[in-house]
């Protein structure tokens, strides 16, 4: 039976502008077919087990002739594979889509085109530019700027183009705006008509010249601004100026390295990416199961009846708690005898998910503050249980048992190094290319530490932010001054610290 092949179009650049459809083909493909994409991101949408093909640019040559990647398309749908052929923007713009659906076309093999995010709309978008505006403008053309100046005959039609279109947008233009911006101007357009040059639309690089017609090749030279950019003409140009969003976010341009758990470090990304700041997530720690294995956690929840209270320190033990539950075929309902308690809004947060209110929520993340919120509920001779990290320091169970409770700590989870290039990290930091990192845990302070071959020097030398003062006290302690505490520890709170530090 033959196959099927998409030809999807992956958007500009960030990895969130692509279509619902896009997404659905890429989830049930056998194969996908790749140029080279401006965030691997995207990659991430299809099954891992999928096969991968890479067919773009490495540096100036052709990984593959497109002859090549059209009979490739053909001999995997003829394999009867499902095959998603992901290119950059739209396929139907500048992206030879049209030569690889004739192929198969020709071939009698069915196919469909998911139309994407052409970079010829969007990108000016990001730089605060319509290519269309009321008054201003009412028509625009998306042209290539790759023609090469050296062969006489032109298919550009100058004469026409320089005048009749209001907007022009030109792709793949960087390395010939000589050529360019010379032609527009011996074809009638006046050379002080306003004009931009975008870069890595979409991206938290993103960069933006405004110039003008006669003066952008010379302005381009001097910024060195290299490919992949747009070169936008006209008056639309002008309302930059007041329209401008994406980079005027309170941390665009500023890179922070995100230390925490892959599992956790999208939120915090998420969080910072929303704000302009581009993120290198350097799982610095990751989650495995306890070194003292789960028997703790298995003979707790074996007598689950006997507690009168469990106390969850992190969303972490709460997710890891209940997936051991449902391993014992048991839920919340299990837990009916007992009061609970979650430290931190987040933890209670995450209980919810599991059908559960927490009786008592200490914002403190303290032991100190815990047991004072938990002062006057904890009798003597009660059972608690408190599910947690293997590595979690003692002071909350010691003072819990000086009150006279018996207390049973399970381990249900472990946090060890992550595995992530440390000499690229060391080099970033070195170099003065972070501008901030950020601490969740003591145990993200102590493993990047360790990761750093323990090298505080090169967290002594950048700005830090930790999530509340139990973490900045491990930094201190390794001679690492916080440069801001959140005053919420929570996410949020990091969030709104860094806000603080960095648009200052
Ligand atoms: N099919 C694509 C265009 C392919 S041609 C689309 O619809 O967007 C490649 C050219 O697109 C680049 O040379 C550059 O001019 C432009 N381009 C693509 N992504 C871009 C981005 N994020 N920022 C600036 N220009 C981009």
């Amino acid at each position: 039976m033959a196959g099927m092949v998409y030809l999807v179009g992956a958007g500009p650049g960030d990895y969130r502008l692509i279509s619902i459809k896009a997404c659905d083909y890429l989830k049930k493909a056998d194969t996908v077919v790749y140029d080279r994409l401006a965030d691997d991101r995207i990659l991430g949408y299809a099954r891992k087990d999928a096969e991968f093909i890479y067919v773009g640019k490495a540096s100036s040559q052709h990984t593959m002739k497109q002859e090549d990647i059209n009979q490739l398309l053909v001999d995997k749908a003829k394999e009867g594979k499902v095959v998603v052929r992901l290119k950059g923007g739209d396929p139907f713009v500048f992206g030879r889509g049209g030569e690889e659906a004739l192929l198969l076309q020709e071939n009698n093999l069915p196919f469909e085109i998911v139309p994407g995010i052409t970079s010829a709309i969007s990108v000016p978008a990001y730089a605060g530019i319509p290519v269309t505006h009321r008054a201003v403008a009412t028509s625009f053309a998306v042209i290539t700027g790759h023609e090469d100046p050296t062969k006489g005959e032109s298919n550009m039609r100058w004469d026409k183009l320089s005048t009749g279109v209001d907007t022009l947008v030109f792709l793949m233009g960087v390395g010939n705006l000589p050529h360019i911006t010379s032609k527009l101007i011996e074809n009638g357009r006046a050379a002080d008509t306003p004009a931009a040059v975008v870069r890595w639309g979409t991206k938290p690089e993103q960069e933006v010249l405004v110039t003008t017609v006669g003066k952008a090749a010379a302005d381009v030279a001097q910024r060195q601004l290299k490919p992949p950019a747009i070169f936008i003409v006209g008056e639309v140009v002008n309302l930059r100026e007041k329209l401008a969003w994406f980079d005027n976010r309170p941390l665009f341009g500023k890179k922070i390295l995100v230390t925490r758990a892959r599992e956790q470090a999208s939120q915090l990304t998420a969080a910072l990416e929303e704000l302009g700041a581009s993120c290198i997530e350097a799982p610095s720690i990751r989650l495995t199961d306890p070194a003292d294995g789960y028997a703790a956690v298995d003979a707790a929840i074996e007598a689950i009846a006997s507690y009168q209270w469990l106390i969850f320190t992190s969303t972490n033990g709460v997710e890891h708690f209940f997936s051991r539950l449902a391993g014992s075929k048991l839920d919340a309902r299990s837990l009916g005898g007992a009061k609970i308690a979650a430290i931190g809004a987040a933890t209670a947060e995450k209980l919810q998910a599991y059908g559960i209110m927490a009786d008592v929520v200490p914002l403190e993340f303290r032991a100190e503050g815990i047991v004072e919120a938990l002062t006057g509920e904890i009798k003597p001779g009660m059972k608690i249980l408190i599910p947690r990290a293997q590595e979690a320091r003692e002071i909350l169970p010691e003072k819990l048992r000086e009150m006279g409770a018996q207390v049973d700590v399970a381990p249900v989870y472990q946090t060890i190094a992550g595995e992530i290039d440390e000499a690229a990290l060391s080099k970033m930091l070195a170099a003065g290319e972070i501008d901030l990192v950020t601490f969740t845990s003591s145990s993200t302070v102590t493993n990047l530490l360790q990761l750093l071959g323990n090298q505080a020097a090169l967290l002594q030398a950048v700005k830090t932010v930790c999530i509340g003062p139990i973490t900045a006290k491990t930094c201190i302690d390794h001679k690492i001054e916080p440069a801001a505490i959140a005053d919420n520890y929570t996410i949020e709170g990091l969030v709104e610290a860094i806000k603080a530090l960095l648009s200052k």
